[in-house]
């Protein structure tokens, strides 16, 4: 039970009361995606009191949209092993990743699936009754040379079937849920330890103070930063904006992953397994043009390399419908029965968002922006780290991060499809596991800095009677244009320079946001001015991380700078900002070029070709 006490402290901000309700408990997990309840069911199950706050209802988080796929090397559809799925995720880093992280995940991956089945997940299955896996780009056997069978899926509702079933586990235990609470601000320590998180009660306009021994963030990633993306309104970064507002650093926020097949429009995603049943990418001549970029892996090639390929063939001319500015994609040759079966969730998006019949027509589909490799640096242990003095692995006391929110990092510079899924089930358990070892149940608390809730409740009252002359909604689209436009498939130094000062100058400019509505109940207006506010800090830091690496490496291509370059840059960037004034601090991170036991030598970079 939480200690809730009404009224206990109601400062005065700009004059204004804002009565506060405590609440006291060992581990705060905020955000209740597929990472954030996995955390919750871990921490509950070592018997410490867990709260779990969230914005959306728990099975409405974005997690419930994931289609294709969770990846483990269970060897059911043909042989496998999790020392090739090590090689190909980071081989699809491309050398980014931390691989003492990488192995942890690929060597848990299977027991994670198992559990999951265990816990209910309803997989789709082979004829003599396994879990049905299907391949996906980049996944490989004997290190490169075959293709791999290894995303576990639930027809194309994976994602969906996953997040029903881990929030029915959560409910059995004695977990706290605070629904539709929005998270404001960490409360941070003169130390430098997170103690809690102050929310705002979205129906009734209330004000909580969490405190607690641990604040695990799980919050999701920040894709509506940008014009077109697959994810949810909902996915506004708001962990990363409460990161960089406590001063610390988000890791290898260049790093944006295009998936090749938002449908053409609305940015809705068509799965990467729909390639995998046998569906292909052709131009305006009716080409198979990936046969000529990746003669090997053809249209299951990693993300980065077919969403340039795509973006190529438009360039040239050589894109389908009016404007020749998109591809197709077919799956028209496929049998009905097995679209049906396997890929019943896509051919509804294809009708509704498209007006396609997949059985007759190809979908009309462009690269989109879809996941963010970057995001709040962690260790293995989901224990959000810092650069203090020379210590580049300083560990935040009191700070978790894990899921879309936190960069392990395991995804690198690209994260291969259904890398993710199994990353929040990995990662959330390890969260957990490492939560019961370092809280006891029920210790005692300290007393909280008197200034606690300060920033949080000066940034909502800011906010609230924000009485500009430009609306959230056009700062908005400003920089998602400005996102779209200068941070996207191919970079330039010049086009970055140019997105620099734009990206800036939004920055400055939301100095001047007006909100219309000054209630705090349900006040959607406010609510997603907070979340603009997080997004513009990552964009600005996604921006300006992108100017600064002069290479390409996986999502990160440079047309100046079009060669990998491990001697300059195999390192992860580190992004700081003053959010007062806009100011960005840049530094870096050595990636782990270390494996985690010694059944597994450290995997050499060389050039990544598919
Ligand atoms: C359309 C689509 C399809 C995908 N398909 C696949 C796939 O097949 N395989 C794969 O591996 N990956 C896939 N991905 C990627 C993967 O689904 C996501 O990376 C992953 O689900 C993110 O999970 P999460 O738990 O980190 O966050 P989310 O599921 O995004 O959840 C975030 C949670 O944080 C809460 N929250 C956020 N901000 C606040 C706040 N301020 N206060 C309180 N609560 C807050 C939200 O309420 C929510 O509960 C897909 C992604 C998309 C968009």
């Amino acid at each position: 039970m939480s200690e809730a006490t009404n009224g206990a402290a109601a400062p005065g901000v700009n004059g204004q009361a804002y009565p506060i309700i405590d609440h006291t408990y060992d581990v705060l997990v905020v955000g209740a995606g597929g990472a954030g309840l996995r955390a919750v069911v871990g921490c509950s199950e070592a018997g410490l009191r867990t709260a779990c706050i969230t914005k959306v209802f728990p099975t409405r988080s974005h997690t419930v949209a994931a289609q294709g796929g969770v990846a483990a090397s269970l060897g059911n559809m043909g042989e496998d092993q999790w020392q090739w799925h090590m090689y190909d995720t980071v081989k699809g880093s491309d050398w980014l990743g931390d691989q003492d992280a990488i192995e942890y995940l690929v060597r848990n991956a299977p027991a994670a699936v198992y559990e999951l089945e265990h816990w209910g997940v309803p997989f789709s299955r082979t004829e003599d009754g396994k879990i049905y896996q299907r391949p996906f780009g980049g996944m490989t056997t004997h290190f490169g040379k075959g293709t791999a069978q290894r995303t576990c899926a639930a027809a194309d509702r994976t994602g969906h079937a996953m997040l029903h079933t881990l929030y029915g586990a959560a409910l059995k235990h004695k977990a706290e849920f605070f629904i539709e609470y929005f998270a404001i601000d960490l409360i941070m320590d003169e130390e430098g330890r997170c103690r809690g998180v102050i929310a705002l009660k979205m129906d009734d306009g209330t004000i909580h103070r969490f405190r607690s021994h641990l604040v695990v963030l799980a919050t999701g990633g920040y894709g509506r930063a940008y014009f077109s993306a697959t994810s949810a309104h909902t996915c506004t970064g708001d962990g990363g904006g409460m990161v960089l507002r406590a001063g610390l650093p988000l890791q290898d926020m260049e790093f944006v992953q295009f998936h090749p097949t938002g449908i053409y429009g609305s940015g809705c995603l068509i799965t990467e397994g729909s390639r995998g049943e046998g569906g292909y990418l052709t131009n305006s001549e009716g080409e198979r043009f990936m046969e000529r970029y990746a003669p090997s892996a053809k249209d299951l090639a990693s993300r980065d390399v077919v969403s340039r390929s795509m973006t190529m063939e438009i360039r040239e001319g050589r894109g389908v419908g009016k404007a020749k500015d998109h591809i197709f994609l077919h799956l028209d040759h496929l049998d009905p029965a097995i679209l049906h079966e396997r890929l019943p969730g896509i051919s509804e998006s294809a009708r509704i968002f498209a007006g396609v019949d997949v059985t007759r027509e190809p979908i009309p589909v462009i690269p989109t922006v879809h996941y963010n490799m970057g995001g709040i640096p962690t260790n293995y242990h989901g224990e959000v780290l810092n650069k203090v003095g020379g210590d580049p692995d300083k560990v935040v006391p009191g700070l978790m991060a894990i899921g879309e929110a936190a960069c392990v990092s395991v995804h690198g510079a690209n994260r291969l499809g259904s890398n993710s899924l199994i990353d929040l089930v990995v990662f959330g358990r390890a969260a957990a596991l490492r939560a019961a070892e370092i809280v006891t149940p029920g210790e005692k608390h300290r007393e909280l800095p008197a200034n606690s809730a300060d920033l949080a409740l000066s940034r909502l009252d800011r906010f609230r009677n924000a009485n500009g002359d430009t609306s959230t909604a056009e700062l908005r689209g400003e920089m998602q244009r400005v996102m779209q436009s200068n941070c996207a498939v191919f970079r330039t130094g010049e086009v970055l320079e140019e997105g620099h000062h734009l990206i800036h100058k939004v920055f400055k400019d939301s100095s001047a946001v007006k909100v219309s509505d000054r209630s705090l109940v349900w006040n959607s207006d406010l609510i997603e001015t907070m979340e603009y506010d997080n997004l513009i800090a990552q964009a600005v830091v996604t921006m300006d991380s992108a100017l600064n690496r002069q290479e390409s490496r996986g999502a990160h291509a440079r047309e100046d700078f079009p060669d990998r370059d491990d001697h300059n840059w195999m390192k992860h960037t580190l992004a700081y900002i003053d959010t007062a004034s806009g100011e960005v601090k840049l530094e870096d991170r050595p990636v782990h070029t270390y494996t985690l036991s010694n059944d597994i030598q450290y995997i050499e970079p060389k050039k990544r070709v598919y």
